[in-house]
């Protein structure tokens, strides 16, 4: 068994049931894409639209992939043809353009919706409040070709385990709020997408149910 299989059986054997691992393999070679699936790996994250191209029409279609980085609007008919679910929606326009592109290849495509809870100012993400509004404005219901599928976010990279765990759950309780208001009889609203390779233990611990998990598995990235 090679270095990338043996990573990629310690963090699996470590998730508790009901969380499922998306293996973050941009900027890594389709070879170590390989590597995962041959050992069962089927679900993948990539964050740049050309690089996913490239990697979807080189690698087998079984792939199920996961746009997890930050989209523009002037690049998501490239990717919704075949695109399992697009991660890092935060903003309605995103989300009407995606249900556009749908349309156009009659698919309905999965989303998460981006929470900016960290501290850092430079991430994406909606605002919980941003979020409220966007959910009470009631636009979204009107598009067909989309479904939102539940939440995802980035917590503060730090070492400090605490202010980690304080934003998931903050994340976890904000998924409650919404999924009670909006998504109460809906069992696709179920996903809360954080966790990476520093901080998915702790992610686990906070009702995570999708940890994208890239370093851990295929090494440091090479950009
Ligand atoms: C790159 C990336 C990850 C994976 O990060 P690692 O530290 O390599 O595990 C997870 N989520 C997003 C949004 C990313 O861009």
């Amino acid at each position: 068994m090679d270095a990338i299989s043996s990573h990629l059986h310690q963090v699996l054997d470590s998730l508790p049931g009901g969380v499922r691992l998306v293996a973050v393999s941009k900027y890594h070679p389709k070879e170590s894409i390989l590597s995962a699936y041959s050992e069962g790996q089927r679900l993948f994250g990539e964050s740049h639209v050309q690089e996913l191209q490239v990697k979807h029409e080189q690698l087998p279609a079984d792939i199920q992939w996961h746009f997890i980085g930050h989209l523009q609007t002037n690049k998501v008919k490239y990717i919704v043809p075949y695109i399992s679910m697009i991660e890092a929606v935060d903003s309605m326009k995103l989300l009407r353009e995606i249900d556009r592109q749908a349309a156009r290849c009659g698919r309905v495509v999965d989303v998460l919706l981006e929470l900016h809870i960290a501290e850092e100012e430079t991430k994406y993400g909606l605002t919980l409040d941003d979020c409220r509004q966007l959910l009470a404005d009631g636009e979204w219901r009107t598009l067909s070709h989309v479904r939102i599928c539940g939440l995802m976010m980035m917590a503060s990279y730090v070492e400090d385990e605490e202010q980690i765990r304080q934003e998931m759950t903050m994340a976890a309780d904000f998924f409650d709020e919404v999924k009670a208001a909006y998504f109460a009889d809906v069992d696709y609203f179920c996903e809360r997408s954080w966790g990476m390779s520093h901080d998915y233990p702790i992610a686990c611990q906070c009702r995570s149910t999708l940890v994208r998990v890239g370093t851990t598995i295929f090494g440091e990235r090479v950009y």
